[in-house]
C-alpha cells in the first residue's frame, strides 16, 4: 500500500503518522521527492483501514500496490534512484561507463586495461577474480589474488572496481571492493542476496539466463527488504532460440523495467552477444533504448583471453566505440 501525503506537510504530523503505521506491524519505506512524501507500506496491510488513513488531513491518497515486488517499484519511490559509487553516479540521468576483462589474469594485463578504459572515458573498472564457469575444466579465476590486483589498478587509474561474488563465504575478501556483482547464475541465491542487503554496497544485479523481469525484480526485493537500496539492475541477454549469438538482448526490458522499478538499468551487450562486433550496434540501441550505463568486456590481447575473449573489444575498439556512445546520448 503506499499513502501519498500532501505537498508541504510538517515533520512533526509526518513523523507522527509513520510512527502510528509503525505501530501497526508494518515496515514503513520513505521516499522523499521534490514535492511530495510518499510512504510505502511494507507487511500485512490487509487490515489497514485505508478510509481512515485517506481521510487524515495530511494525506493526498491511499493506493494498494498490486505488484509483489515493494521496494523496488516505481510506485514506493517516484523519483529515480541514483545509487552513488565514490564520486560515480549512476542513475536519475547519469549514464555510467563500466569496462574491463571478463577476467583478472595479472597484474599487468589489468593495469594496462584499467588505464586504457579510464582513458577512453570509462568509469568503472570491471574485472573477474571468482569466474563462474560452465566447465570445472576451465580457468576459475585468480579469486584472493585478483581482488587484489584490481585493487592495484584501481590505486593506478582512481577508478572504483566491479567484481562479482559467488558465495557468501567470501564476503570479508570484498570489504574494499566499490560494486559486488551478482552475475546471472546467482541471482536467485537468496541466500547471498539477504547478506549482501546486509552490506550496503553497491550492487550490480544480472538477470538471469532465464528469468522473468518480475523475477529480477524480486531478487532486487530481496536486497532492498534486507536493507540495501543501491542496487543496479542489468540486461544481460536471455536464453531464447538464439543460434548464431550466445544470448538474445532483451532491450524492451529497460524501458520496462524503468516502468516498473526506480533503479537504475545497465546494459550488457557483451555477454548478451558473445561476439566482438556485435557490441558496438548492441551498446548504442541499448543507449538510445535509455539505459543507465553499459557494462562492456575489453581485453588487450582478446585472442589469448582466458575467458570471454570472443565479446571482448580491443581497448582502441572500446574507445571508439565511446564516442559513438557519447553522440547518441547527445542526440537523447
Ligand atoms: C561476467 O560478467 O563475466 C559474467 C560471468 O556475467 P554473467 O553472470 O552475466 O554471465
Ligand atoms: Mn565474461
Amino acid at each position: 500500500m503506499i499513502v501519498v501525503l500532501k505537498p508541504n506537510v510538517g515533520q512533526e504530523k509526518k513523523d507522527r503518522l509513520i510512527e502510528w503505521l509503525k505501530g501497526m506491524g508494518l515496515g514503513v519505506h520513505i521516499s522523499e521527492g521534490e514535492y511530495q512524501t510518499v510512504l510505502g507500506l511494507i507487511g500485512d496491510t490487509a487490515k489497514v483501514d485505508m478510509e481512515l488513513i485517506d481521510s487524515l488531513d495530511i494525506v493526498d491518497s491511499v493506493k494498494r500496490v498490486s505488484e509483489t515486488f515493494k521496494c523496488c517499484n516505481r510506485k514506493f519511490h517516484p523519483d529515480d534512484t541514483v545509487v552513488n559509487i565514490g564520486d560515480v553516479k549512476v542513475g536519475g540521468g547519469n549514464f555510467v561507463l563500466i569496462a574491463g576483462p571478463c577476467s583478472v589474469e595479472n597484474e599487468d594485463q589489468i593495469v594496462s586495461v584499467a588505464k586504457d578504459v579510464k582513458a577512453a572515458g570509462a568509469n568503472l573498472l570491471r574485472g573477474g577474480a571468482f569466474k563462474p564457469r560452465t566447465s570445472p575444466y576451465d580457468f576459475q579465476g585468480l579469486k584472493g589474488e585478483g581482488i587484489e590486483l584490481l585493487k592495484i589498478a584501481r590505486k593506478e587509474t582512481g577508478l572504483p572496481i566491479v567484481t562479482e561474488i559467488m558465495s557468501i563465504d567470501d564476503l570479508p575478501l570484498f570489504e574494499d571492493i566499490d560494486v559486488l556483482q551478482v552475475g546471472a547464475r546467482n541471482m536467485q541465491n537468496f541466500d547471498l542476496l539477504k547478506e549482501l542487503g546486509q552490506t550496503g554496497k553497491p550492487i550490480l544485479l544480472k538477470r538471469g539466463l532465464a528469468n522473468t523481469l518480475k523475477e529480477l525484480l524480486m531478487s532486487a526485493e530481496y536486497i532492498m527488504a534486507s536493507g540495501n537500496e543501491n542496487i543496479n539492475l542489468c540486461e544481460r541477454g536471455i536464453r531464447t532460440y538464439s543460434d548464431y549469438l550466445r544470448n538474445t538482448l532483451d532491450l524492451a526490458a529497460v524501458p520496462m523495467l524503468h516502468e516498473l522499478s526506480h533503479l537504475p538499468v545497465i546494459v550488457d551487450p557483451s555477454h548478451a552477444t558473445g561476439i566482438a562486433r556485435m557490441v558496438p550496434p548492441m551498446a548504442m540501441a541499448a543507449t538510445a533504448a535509455g539505459a543507465d550505463g553499459l557494462i562492456i568486456e575489453v581485453h588487450n590481447d582478446p585472442p589469448h583471453a582466458l575467458c570471454d575473449g570472443a565479446q571482448s573489444l580491443r581497448p582502441e575498439e572500446y574507445a571508439e566505440l565511446v564516442k559513438k556512445i557519447k553522440a547518441v546520448r547527445e542526440v537523447l
